[in-house]
């Protein structure tokens, strides 16, 4: 029987700046036990978890599956009622086809794809009944979106979404567990730039409102507003 007023549980994968940071503050300010994950000691998740005892800080690489117990070893087998996994790269110095080296396509297609989904499929029986299981995807990764540049990333962000609606068909099964994969918008990051549409507080703002709307199983591409995008 669950206890009334237990609050909600994330993991949020990726958490040291940006997005990842902007989430462990909005849902730790709506109430939620925050795991965020940093994979190298920094300054900024450390000054947010001593002003938010909500939040508890692990070490993890989604390139290195060594490190993937320090967040896994930490969470109860359903318990957890979202999981965030935001961490990625732009890419490496050539995105072209014609020009990137096999290691760089390796290092995007892992820290990108292949590492995230790896992760997740770990956490999955963390994950509660009615959980949500997001990667954290990009409008440049659907398909149907054909405006060009960008090759390696947008084609390590195709190969997620493709990996994580397998992870609904195949390996969620019959559990009752959405995964999604989110376009947070175009926002004003490190990656996204001082151009960027959107500040990091309306982006996350709006995708905390996504997962805590979600809950049916399946698969869903969605941006931040919720509105679907196509695959
Ligand atoms: P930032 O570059 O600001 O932050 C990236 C985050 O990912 C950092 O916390 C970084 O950690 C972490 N990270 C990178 N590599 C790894 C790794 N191997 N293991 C663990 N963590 C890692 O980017 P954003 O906040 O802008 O982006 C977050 C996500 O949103 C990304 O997946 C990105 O592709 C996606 N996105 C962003 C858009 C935007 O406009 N900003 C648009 C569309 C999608 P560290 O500090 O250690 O480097």
């Amino acid at each position: 029987m669950p206890k009334r007023n237990q609050p909600k549980t994330i993991a949020i994968i990726g958490a040291s700046r940006g997005l990842g940071l902007g989430l462990a503050k909005e849902f730790a300010e709506r109430g939620w036990s925050v795991l965020a994950t940093e994979r190298s000691e920094g300054d900024d998740l450390h000054a947010l978890a001593d002003e938010q005892e909500a939040i508890e800080i692990a070490m993890v690489d989604v390139t290195d599956p060594t490190t993937f117990d320090n967040v896994c070893g930490r969470l109860d087998d359903g318990s957890v009622d979202a999981v965030i996994v935001n961490a990625g790269i732009s890419g490496a110095k050539h995105q072209s086809s014609v020009e990137a080296t096999a290691d760089e396509v390796a290092h995007v297609m892992m820290t990108n794809a292949y590492g995230p989904i790896h992760l997740g499929k770990k956490l999955l029986p963390k994950l509660k009944d009615g959980g949500t299981l997001a990667f954290m995807s990009s409008l440049m990764g659907s398909i149907a979106d054909s405006s060009g540049g960008y090759e390696l990333y947008r084609t390590s962000k195709a190969a997620q979404n493709m990996l994580a609606k397998g992870v609904a068909e195949q390996d969620a099964g019959s559990r009752d567990i959405e995964v999604l994969s989110l376009h947070p918008g175009w926002v004003k990051t490190d990656m996204g730039g001082p151009n960027a549409k959107l500040t990091v507080e309306e982006s996350v703002t709006g995708m905390a409102d996504v997962i805590e709307a979600s809950g049916q199983c399946g698969y869903r591409f969605v941006d931040y507003s919720g509105e679907e995008i196509p695959f």
